[in-house]
């Protein structure tokens, strides 16, 4: 598969105006840059973020200051765009806004990939990079809360960024929000949708990341799945085209346990892309249920499956991609 990649790349750099003459198969190159999701590199992330040097990444504290390096690091070595007046990446929210949840200002990450033919329409792909810090000595390190997210959004975007490199650059553009703050009250996306560094009319998509390492006990014997939540909510549009990209490409069992509306964990309501729902931006939100080391000092880096996360991080990339590059835009139809 590399060979193909080599070949399409000298074939883009001989002679970029011959491209659409050459037939290639779309799934081909698809495939490719899925295939740069990779659970070793899932996993060197994850055990940065989970790690007990960063302390439970707790929002406004030093621990979440360096995953956020972090992060901002590897964007700009993507050579991912910053938005306009954030060349650090950064948007800096004010200790105010956290209602006495934070003990200083916080930040969300933000970088971007500039959409090819539709630049002004925006995909959102996003997951949240706080947790709940120390217990006195002890750490929550929040492997699968949500450092496993934040490593699919990274991977997410090299995956999306070495496309562009080669001639395949997305017709919208995409956007990768690292949010702060979420365990307090869903602050960053509470601050970016209230002060969005790109127009809210023109987001047409948000696809929140947030659990997706483990199994829950209901699927112990065939883990092979993900919960999707939202993607029904506000377009059948989005639904229909979640559910025709992973029977195409992923094959996961798509479980939808959680997104009935009398079910009594109202998880619709409890992570980030519900504040992109509530301006009436489509959603997904993959997640994988909860487990015995939720918000436990337990939740740690060696319990994560990273093959299965991987596989759940490639479905996210497919549908960001369908989405960024189809012709129309989603439809809000509900
Ligand atoms: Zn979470």
């Amino acid at each position: 598969m590399k060979k193909i990649l080599l070949l399409l790349l000298t074939i883009s750099i001989i002679s970029c105006a011959s491209k659409k003459a050459i037939d290639i198969n779309e799934d081909n190159i698809k495939n490719e840059f899925a295939a740069e999701i990779k659970a070793d590199d899932l996993k060197e992330h994850l055990y940065i973020f989970a790690s007990d040097i960063l302390e439970g990444r707790k929002t406004g504290e030093k621990g979440q200051k360096m995953a956020a390096n972090y992060i901002t690091a590897y964007y700009k070595n993507l050579g991912l765009k910053a938005p306009k007046g954030h060349d650090n990446y950064l948007q800096e929210i004010p200790k105010a806004f956290f209602n006495g949840e934070s003990n200083a200002d916080s930040e969300n990450v933000i970088a971007y990939i500039r959409g090819s033919e539709k630049p002004d329409e925006f995909v959102v792909i996003s997951a949240h990079y706080d947790h709940l810090g120390m217990d006195g000595e002890e750490v929550y390190n929040g492997a699968d809360d949500d450092g496993s997210g934040t490593s699919a959004v990274l991977e997410i975007a090299q995956a999306f960024q070495k496309a562009k490199k080669a001639g395949y650059g997305p017709k919208r553009s995409i956007l990768f929000l690292n949010l702060t703050g979420e365990e307090e009250g869903l602050y960053g996306s509470k601050y970016y949708t209230s002060h969005p560094i790109f127009p809210l009319a023109n987001t047409v998509a948000n696809l929140n990341i947030d659990m997706v390492g483990r199994v829950d006990k209901k699927h112990k014997n065939k883990p092979d799945y993900i919960y999707l939540i939202g993607a029904d909510k506000l377009s059948i549009d989005l639904h229909k085209l979640s559910e025709e990209t992973n029977k195409k490409y992923t094959h996961l069992k798509l479980d939808y346990k959680y997104n009935d509306e009398s079910d009594p964990n109202r998880f619709y309501y409890r992570s980030d892309h519900y504040n992109f729902a509530k301006n009436n931006i489509p959603v997904i939100f993959y997640f994988n249920g909860v487990h015995e080391d939720y918000h436990k000092i337990t939740d740690t880096a060696d319990k994560i499956n990273y093959e299965l996360l991987a596989k759940r991080t490639q479905l996210v990339f497919y549908t960001a991609w369908e989405i960024a590059n189809r012709q129309n835009r989603l439809v809000v139809d509900k």
